[in-house]
């Protein structure tokens, strides 16, 4: 049996009897005491205030919502020294005439090593899914899904023009993904022709739900016409009677809305349960930029609105080191070190950790929503930190544990 002292942060556990009591710092961390056999956590107690507060955090592993596998660690080959939105999308085009069912999977690979590594148990990418290589890339990343199921778990989202899913060629592709578990995605941002834009929103959702997939849209990743295309879908979805599972990532734009609209749409998100990810570090790069220009005005996912009209949201990491994003590594502790500033969102709250644990596991509808509690499964990063602004101040050092044992993160293997 493995014994671990550790800081847990309250509101990520459940206890009985009298640990109920267990002292709280005034960041909202509890000194307990787990035991760990055969895989799952049997026994959670709160450690005698007599005792030495411990100095490490244990954390549920974590998870990446919202990431793009295929592309990552293309910036060397492919930079877009610009930073705008345009020149990124015309360095991916670029890039996609380079790719190779081997580069795209050892970039996955190289990614997923990283993020297993960091902390992270389970990765949502959206994979680009148009022109030639589409199959390849899916082939290439479904071969990665396997190899690393007994470690991390992997959903994938067709990412893809929305018009595409009203082509035969479309419908072709939504049945591979249907088949291999995989979630439809799209691009919609303004400008647009509403009654067009109607038409995909309301084929593809049709089409999405006679297949049971879920939907993942990047959606408003935009500094104009502020939720328009959100607006859109919502007029779709009212029209409706749909039940598979629709995710919005980005809505930037919708931060840009009067406080009042902000609310009614945040309320009619919360209606449809519509799942919301917020992609902090791209759009801090790609948004709001102007010639010669600090900008003043950063289109981002009004995170707390959302959160207090009922909706649920989630963070993700989005692009690293590709030609949409310089920087980013696949570190969930980094990307709450970089929200906590942007977003004003600090993991000591309730609502500012759940983005990043509970939230996204919702929206990925993983079994476990990493709560840690007797009989819940032994997933859990231990970070060498005294506190969260310990953790957050500078990347710690931690260690992994992956089905109750330690991985060697040195030699990148479960021991
Ligand atoms: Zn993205």
């Amino acid at each position: 049996m493995e014994v671990i002292k550790a800081l847990v942060p309250r509101g990520l556990v459940v206890l009985e009897g009298k640990s109920l009591e267990v002292p709280v710092t005034p960041e909202g961390l509890c000194s307990l005491r787990i035991e760990i056999k055969d895989g799952k956590v049997v026994s959670l107690q709160a450690v005698s205030p007599k005792e030495k507060i411990p100095d490490q955090i244990v954390l549920p592993r974590l998870i990446e919502p919202h990431a793009h596998l295929d592309k990552a660690f293309t910036w060397t080959n492919f930079p877009n020294l610009f930073g705008t939105y345009n020149d990124a999308y015309q360095v991916n085009l670029e890039e996609h005439q380079a790719r190779t069912f081997l580069n795209v999977k050892n970039r996955a690979e190289r990614s997923l090593s990283l993020a297993l590594q960091n902390g992270i148990r389970a990765v949502r990418s959206h994979l680009d899914s148009f022109g030639e290589h589409a199959i390849s890339t899916w082939e290439a990343m479904l071969d990665v899904q396997l190899h690393w199921k007994d470690k991390l778990e992997l959903q994938f989202v067709a990412l893809t023009p929305l018009e595409y899913w009203k082509t035969k060629e479309g419908h072709d592709f939504a049945n591979r993904v249907a088949q291999s578990g995989g979630v439809i995605g799209g691009v919609v941002a303004p400008p647009f022709k509403p009654r067009e834009l109607k038409e995909n929103f309301l084929e593809t959702l049709k089409l999405a739900d006679q297949l049971g997939c879920g939907i993942d849209l990047h959606i408003d990743e935009s500094q104009i016409q502020p939720a328009a295309c959100l607006k859109e879908l919502l007029k779709v979805l009212d029209q409706m009677n749909i039940e598979i599972p629709v995710t919005c990532s980005h809505v930037s734009s919708m931060g840009l809305l009067s406080s009042k609209k902000l609310s009614l749409l945040a309320d009619r998100l919360a209606k449809n349960k519509i799942n919301i990810v917020a992609l902090p570090m791209t759009n801090a790069w790609l948004l709001g930029r102007l010639p010669r220009c600090t900008p003043s005005v950063r289109p981002f996912a009004p995170i707390k609105q959302l959160q207090n009209a009922g909706v649920s949201v989630a963070v993700g990491g989005d692009n690293v080191q590709d030609p949409w994003f310089p920087c980013g590594n696949f570190d969930p502790l980094a990307l709450m070190a970089f929200t906590l500033p942007f977003a004003q969102l600090a993991p000591w709250n309730r609502l500012g950790l759940a983005p990043f644990t509970t939230s996204s596991a919702n929206l990925l509808n993983l079994s476990w929503d990493g709560i840690l509690q007797k009989g819940c499964p032994a997933e859990i990063v231990l970070l060498e930190a005294k506190s969260w602004v310990e953790a957050l101040a500078s990347s710690p050092r931690r260690k992994v544990m992956v089905g109750g044992r330690w991985i060697d993160t040195q030699l990148r293997k479960i021991i």
